[in-house]
């Protein structure tokens, strides 16, 4: 087992390294949690900093502990969340604001530390106007590569400042590019009570500033108990909003933020409880054991 999840963090690790662009700059947190989809190859490629589905993202707690990763709920009903990433923007966020407000719908906001700090006003509209604000790291770097001191000045920084913009104390948190190993998600959770959401939609807004696109891709793949990516600081993600979410409307999906569609969530019936093990599969044998953190001394397999 010990060998086998080594193995594990290795490949986690290099996957990582090798796919975490070396500039962090403005923004991608891409194509992380989600199972394969149908987009083209290439989208796939060189430029994309693809990560894997972090292993326990999905997979039901272990009976009794409740579960702090959450790219996409398992709930009753067509609810799903809207989330932005990035922003505030002096520009684009309000303007988003207003398409929200007119459609009576409430989203999430995963916000950048420096920007709150930029734009503390909008950040009061967002809380005004019944969104969810959530902590998006200070400068945006890649979590997962960092020492723990650096990681709590990250989040501890722009947990303040939201505090200070907005009053509200933000319950959960997604690390840039959804890097942030498991040992690090439980650490979070034990000093700020975060529960870490990735996303299970991802229309590669940041990377394709195309509007039909962003739509398409969004009204694709959305499905009850989704957790839906993109970026409020890119004008084109913004005007994609209004048919994107009268889409959904008419679709019959509902819009919750975050942390109520994570209380809605409900643990997938038991599966391979009913039958025997099955016997000598590594990964099964991997996945069965990754989600069963330690009250004291929450350790897992660390990923993505
Ligand atoms: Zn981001």
């Amino acid at each position: 087992m010990i060998r086998l999840l080594s193995a594990v963090f290795l490949c986690a690790v290099s996957a990582v390294a090798a796919s975490v662009p070396a500039k962090p700059a403005p923004a991608p947190d891409t194509a992380a949690p989600t199972p394969p989809s149908p987009k083209p190859a290439a989208t796939a490629s060189a430029s994309a900093p693809i990560m894997s589905v972090p292993a326990d993202a999905t997979a039901p707690a272990a009976p009794g502990a409740p579960r702090i990763t959450f790219s996409q709920c398992h709930v009753e009903g067509p609810y799903v969340a809207l989330t932005f990433d990035d922003g505030p923007h002096g520009a684009n966020t309000p303007r988003l604001l207003e398409m929200l407000k007119q459609r009576k719908i409430h989203a999430t906001f995963f916000m950048v530390g420096q920007c709150v700090a930029e734009f503390p006003d909008i950040v009061k509209k967002i809380v005004a106007e019944g969104h969810e604000v959530a902590n998006h790291s200070w400068s945006h770097p890649q979590l997962s590569g960092m020492s723990e001191s650096g990681v709590r000045e990250q989040l501890q920084k722009t947990h303040d400042a939201i505090i200070a913009a907005c009053g509200v104390t933000p319950k959960i948190m997604r690390p840039p590019y959804g890097a942030f190993t498991a040992r690090q998600r439980a650490w979070a959770n034990g000093e700020w009570g975060y529960k870490c959401a990735l996303w299970d939609v991802d229309p590669l807004d940041w990377k394709v500033r195309n509007a039909e696109h962003v739509k398409n891709e969004i009204l694709k793949a959305t499905v009850p108990g989704s957790i839906i990516l993109s970026h409020d600081i890119h004008k084109t993600t913004v005007d994609a909003m209004p048919e994107t979410i009268d889409g959904l409307l008419a679709k019959g999906f509902k819009f919750v933020t975050v942390s109520e569609l994570l209380a809605m969530d409900k643990p997938l019936p038991p599966k391979p409880k009913a039958t025997p093990a099955p016997k000598a599969d590594p990964a099964l044998a991997a996945k069965a054991e990754s989600p069963a953190p330690q009250p004291a001394t929450p350790v897992q397999k660390p990923k993505p």
